[in-house]
């Protein structure tokens, strides 16, 4: 097994078993030769963080992609680490990039205004991105990026327990479902992501820039609200 081919079973692992799946099948030709270990495929402990803190202090010197030696600040969440609501964006943008907290710039202003039409401020609930590092220039985040950094969202997640996950716009959704549907056609639907219910909506920046989704999105918000509020208490 070469280093590339090492490189894409780690890759592959580290998702899985962040995922939580403790088995793996790896056909005759994957297997390296010996023993498969943690520590010989050089997978870190991230994932043995027992709380959001702890999680936190082991990631945020990350540089396992390149945005490791572009970023400001590392911008690894906000909000409440026992919420039922996590809303995931897709990556910091320069603000975030200076403050090191997602969603502080314009967007991050319009989600707020967007939480307060449904009862809630930005304490209620949890907010992340799938890449924890700016991309330059705000362009897309590369796959190589997302395969790196999706592993800690997935455990921050398994941290969080909540009860419900909101995509803010399509890319985050694509990448947690691992899915090319477009927004419209994930829209209004509900999903399941191991065992917790996800949905789509608009992003912040999009309604920003197109003002006629700002009604969508508010009706969205206010589904995922009365399934939140429906759903029995001491489930988590
Ligand atoms: S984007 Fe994620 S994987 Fe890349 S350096 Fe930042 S924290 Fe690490």
């Amino acid at each position: 097994m070469d280093r590339k081919e090492k490189n894409k079973l780690k890759k592959y692992l580290l998702l899985q078993r962040d995922l939580g799946f403790e088995e793996f099948y790896l056909p005759e030709s994957s297997r390296p030769a010996g023993k498969i270990t943690v520590k010989r495929l050089g997978i870190d402990r991230f994932s043995e963080a027992e709380s959001l803190f702890q999680l936190e202090t082991t990631i945020k010197r990350c540089k396992r992609c390149p945005l490791g030696k572009t970023r400001t600040k590392f911008v690894f969440g906000v909000g409440n680490p026992d919420a039922d609501i996590v809303f995931i964006g897709e990556a910091p943008g320069r603000d975030e990039d200076l403050q090191g907290i997602p969603f502080v710039g314009r967007a991050g202003k319009l989600l707020d205004k967007m939480l307060a039409e449904i009862g809630l401020n930005r304490n209620d609930v949890y907010i992340a991105n799938i890449l924890k590092c700016r991309p330059p220039e705000n362009r897309d985040p590369e796959s190589e990026e997302v395969d790196e950094c999706l592993p800690y969202l997935i455990k921050q997640i398994k941290l969080i327990k909540p009860k419900v996950i909101c995509s803010l716009g399509r890319v985050a959704a694509q990448r947690i479902l691992q899915t090319t549907m477009s927004l419209g056609a994930m829209r209004g639907r509900w999903f399941d992501y191991h065992g917790i219910k996800f949905m789509v909506t608009y992003h912040p920046a999009a309604i920003l820039r197109t003002n006629s989704y700002m009604a969508g999105a508010l009706q969205d918000l206010r589904r995922l609200a009365k399934t939140v509020n429906s759903m029995e208490n001491g489930s988590k």
